[in-house]
């Protein structure tokens, strides 16, 4: 019988969530089975076994609140953010109360009841066919184990933090706080069976630029230990046994990429100017200060948005306005003269507070949210609004609202605004009186009441990722009909259009922060519609410069006048991906 570790090249195919190539010995992660004990408890005994539920409870929230901290430090507060959703787990009412009521039933030990527990909330979760509830069940499941770790005495093992060399790693499911742990110094690339681009393992693996291929249905079970493997993160394959033609044509490929890795890390320096003289300001998104060094290191012009709801989630109470002016402040002042733009809350949708009860809501993306939410909890935007405004001495402060939907809330948002420059004047405290104010343009609404809103602020930044969802009714979480969610819809860059020329009407310019920003195939659509700042993750910003760099105004306007009278997004996406290749192949030659 041949060795398997031995014999042919076998490829599987998943989805690439995380760009890269590596190549290595591999580990499959192969979780132990749990021989959970089970016995009968007399009556007396039952409140004892109640309590050690919430011992176990208090312990693994001590846990992953260390779990998040550290990845707050060694990632960024965005990936930290993913472990809110397991700290929700752990303060459901019906987890305490069902398990409770399995001891008393059943008169059994707590794990027993809590292994029963969790077993039956999974299969429900992952019966229901929704990539996102599935995703969800992966959440639950790293706490469930969590928890039953710690009722069992048992310490959490995690075989890839101790990895003894480089690996790729391969697992059935691979849950974000494990990923969190990786070691990084070991971990080549990891492989999983489940997940797709929006599950938070691969957000993760993306921060960390780990190359990861996720989807893969059950290839974990067919792969050894022991073998060789190369995982390619750009196409979604994971090759065990590479032969020497495959290899040899891998070798080509990054050789091929380095003349481009040269060619991005010359772009720090240089402008975003087409070939005929049309400057883009070409800025950065971040989420938390510690994202500064990137946003220098890649030459981006300022930042295009920060999302400040980092600054709130992942801790226990709200920070203070003394604590936003020293973030935003810092900010600020480091990257002076270049812009600043702050975003203020953006709360709700997918991005919740672990310490605020907020109310649950059938759609959250159409609920209380951002600018709704803030007009109502007036404490809490009164303290981040004097906070920028405190830092805006420096003069490259600009202040932005999300989720302006019409003229009622810009005016509304902005009379609040000139209520606290008051108070501050009041007061004696220094802000800069020409700040200028924003309005973000992701819902339609404001899209075609752009001319009416550019009368009454200084700048738009397009947000894309929401106006996509809302225009075509298409959740930007659910993998299921992420085909239908088309950037390029006639319908979306009609919208990008109409903004744009509200904004020039105005005399005002318009910006564009979503993630349509980093694609550099559509950069030649975004700049002829007439977009005049992109602001992209600060690693993007190089490609995107680079391309900006080779295209002229000329040929970006012509495509901007097919795309308004095109009926077919995916026309209007192969015209600009067609552009920019020919004006940049380099940067198209791995997809
Ligand atoms: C957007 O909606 O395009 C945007 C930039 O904001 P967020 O992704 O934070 O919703
Ligand atoms: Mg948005």
């Amino acid at each position: 019988m041949s060795d398997p570790l031995q014999s042919g090249e076998r490829v599987y195919k998943g989805i690439a969530v995380s760009a890269g190539v590596c190549r290595g010995k591999v580990l499959v992660l192969h979780k132990a089975a749990v021989e959970v004990p089970h016995y009968g408890v007399e009556e007396s005994g039952l409140a004892g076994q109640v309590e050690r539920l919430q011992q176990a409870l208090v312990e693994t929230r001590q846990q992953i609140l260390e779990v998040q901290h550290q990845v707050s430090q060694a990632l960024n507060a965005n990936d930290a953010s993913i472990f809110d959703a397991h700290l929700l787990v752990l303060e459901d009412p019906t987890l305490i109360d069902s398990v409770t009521n399995l001891i008393y039933e059943k008169k059994i030990n707590v794990e027993a009841a809590f292994h029963e527990f969790a077993e039956k909330y999974q299969q429900t979760l992952r019966a229901i066919n929704d990539a996102y509830l599935q995703e969800r069940a992966t959440d639950m499941r790293d706490v469930t184990s969590r928890i039953l770790d710690n009722l069992m005495g048992r310490r959490p093992q995690n075989e890839a933090q101790a990895l003894a060399e480089p690996c790729i790693l391969i697992a059935e499911d691979l849950p974000p706080s494990e990923v969190a742990l990786l070691n990084r110094k070991n971990t080549l690339g990891f492989a999983t069976d489940v997940g797709s681009k929006t599950s938070h393992s691969a957000i993760m693996a993306r921060s960390l630029q780990l190359p990861a291929v996720v989807g893969l249905q059950g290839a974990s079970q067919k792969i050894q230990s022991g073998a060789t493997a190369l995982l390619d993160g750009y196409s979604g394959l994971i090759i065990i046994n590479p032969s020497d033609q495959t290899l040899f044509e891998y070798g080509q490929m990054s050789r091929r990429r380095a003349p481009l890795e040269e060619k991005l890390r010359e772009m720090q320096l240089l402008p975003a100017v087409t070939l005929d003289g049309k400057q883009i300001v070409l800025s950065a998104n971040i989420e938390q200060i510690g994202d500064l060094e990137a946003v220098k290191f890649h030459g981006a012009e300022g930042v295009g948005l920060f999302r400040t709801e980092y600054l709130f989630i992942n801790r226990e109470s709200l920070p203070t306005e003394e604590e936003q002016f020293q973030v935003y402040r810092q900010l600020a002042a480091e990257l002076k003269p270049q812009p600043v733009i702050i975003r203020t809350l953006d709360l709700g949708g997918d991005k919740f507070l672990s310490h605020l009860k907020l109310p649950l809501e059938m759609n959250p993306f159409l609920g209380w949210r951002a600018i709704r939410f803030c007009l109502e909890e007036r404490e809490m935007f009164r303290a981040q609004l004097r906070a920028i405004l405190r830092a805006s001495t420096t003069e490259n402060v600009k202040l932005m609202y999300p989720m302006i939907s019409g003229v009622g809330e810009l005016d509304q948002a902005n009379a609040v605004l000139e209520e606290y420059k008051a108070e501050l004047r009041a007061e004696k405290i220094p802000f800069d009186a020409k700040i200028a104010v924003g309005a973000m343009i992701e819902i339609p609404s404001a899209a075609l009441a752009a001319d009416a809103l550019a009368r009454r602020c200084q700048f738009f930044s397009l947000g894309t990722n929401d106006l996509i969802q809302y225009s075509l009714a298409v959740d930007r979480l659910n993998e299921r009909i992420a085909h239908l969610y088309e950037p390029t819809h006639p319908a979306v860059v009609r919208l990008i259009k109409l903004t744009a020329d509200a904004a020039h009407t105005a005399g005002i310019w318009c910006g564009l922060c979503g993630e349509m920003a980093s694609d550099p195939a559509l950069t030649p659509l975004l700049l002829g519609l007439g977009v005049d700042e992109l602001s992209t993750a600060p690693s993007l910003v190089p490609q995107v410069k680079l391309l900006i760099r080779r295209l002229n105004m000329q040929q970006a306007k012509a495509l901007a006048d097919f795309a308004l009278n095109c009926e077919s997004g995916k026309e209007i996406l192969e015209r600009s991906q067609a552009l920019a290749k020919s004006a940049a192949p380099g940067l198209f030659a791995n997809s």
